[in-house]
């Protein structure tokens, strides 16, 4: 069920723009708008829920595959030497938006880390992953 007051249901459902790197029926992959790392991306279930718990085992296999198919073309395509996967939940873990999202950190050699903001033109970003 999508809910407007959601930012992630409104990408969903086209209402608000993003950075999109991969979609299917049940997924969602853009780049994260406030970025720790250059090419830090975010993959979402389409479907509205807040935690693992409550969703389908069905629902987190096609996520799943969704993260392993991101993962095939942004690690690569950035010249990464690995990543971060990692999920938030609850505000005590860090949890700002209530719809469960995959955090991926493409890392790189003295990249500075996943916890400070880098000034980073997503455009440019999104140009070297998916092309002109
Ligand atoms: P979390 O703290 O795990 O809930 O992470 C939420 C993430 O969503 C943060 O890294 C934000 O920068 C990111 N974010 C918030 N709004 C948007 C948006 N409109 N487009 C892309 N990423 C967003």
């Amino acid at each position: 069920m999508m809910t407007s007051n959601c930012v992630f249901c409104r990408i969903v459902a086209g209402m608000e723009s993003c950075y999109k790197l991969y979609e299917d029926e049940g997924v969602m992959a853009f780049l994260d708008i406030n970025p720790a790392v250059e090419g830090h991306t975010l993959v979402v279930p389409k479907k509205h829920v807040e935690s693992l718990e409550e969703m389908d085992v069905e629902d987190f296999v096609s996520l799943c595959r969704g993260i392993k198919e991101v993962l095939n073309v942004l690690i690569p395509k950035l010249g990464a030497d690995g990543y971060n996967l990692i999920l938030n939940k609850g505000r005590v873990a860090g949890q700002e938006i209530s719809h469960l999202h995959f955090h991926i950190f493409p890392r790189k050699k003295a990249d500075g880390g996943i916890f400070t903001p880098k000034r980073i033109d997503l455009g440019e970003v999104y140009r070297k992953i998916i092309g002109p």
